[in-house]
């Protein structure tokens, strides 16, 4: 009893966005054929699992509200990833402000560097914040991660850390998301 009641109040997790990450980034991905999943995913995350994380992917999705993807098909693209990578769960914000399509069209507490994704994934998973991380290539990954207190990595296997948008000062600057299988491995 007592062991569950621990477990489950104390899960790691490691959070990643999507593109730039676990996929090729391209500016918007609106279709299952465009979504290139590196060859590396899959292995990387067994390896996560295997270390005790859950793996949690939490995407910006504003091709939504801006109609430039359906939000069945990228429903579809979720389940794909989810199938290809093994991932435990995949949140979107389809949200954006200056959108076209009136649903999403509007301020929302998701979309990065907003904590609206972590927080729904703490609250369904148990997650301890103090031993997750929240990886990603852009400057409102790791200002989520740093909103929501986890550590952060910064990978350049998408934008690059020449493109950041604005400055910010990651935990740990990797190639990608290799390097961070390999320090997990290292670590107990
Ligand atoms: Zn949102």
């Amino acid at each position: 009893m007592e062991k569950n009641t621990v477990e489950k109040s104390g899960r790691k997790a490691i959070f990643l966005d999507r593109d730039g990450v676990l996929t090729r980034e391209k500016s918007y991905v609106a279709t299952r054929g465009q979504m290139e999943i590196f060859p590396y995913a899959k292995a990387c995350i067994d390896k996560i699992k295997e270390k005790g994380y859950l793996a949690i992917v939490v995407t910006n999705q504003s091709g939504v509200a801006r109609g430039i993807i359906a939000e069945e098909e990228l429903v579809r693209m979720n389940r794909l990833l989810i199938e290809r990578t093994g991932v435990d769960a995949v949140y979107y914000c389809p949200h954006y402000e200056k959108g076209i399509i009136a649903k999403y069209a509007k301020p929302c507490n998701c979309r990065k560097p907003q904590t609206g994704m972590i927080d729904a994934a703490v609250q369904k998973y148990g997650i301890d914040l103090t031993k997750s991380y929240m990886v990603g290539d852009r400057a409102a990954d790791i200002l989520m991660g740093q909103n929501a207190g986890v550590s952060t990595v910064l990978l350049e296997s998408g934008y690059g850390t020449a493109r950041l948008e604005e400055q910010v000062t990651p935990d740990y600057i990797m190639r990608d998301l290799r390097d961070l299988t390999r320090m997990l491995s290292e670590c107990r």
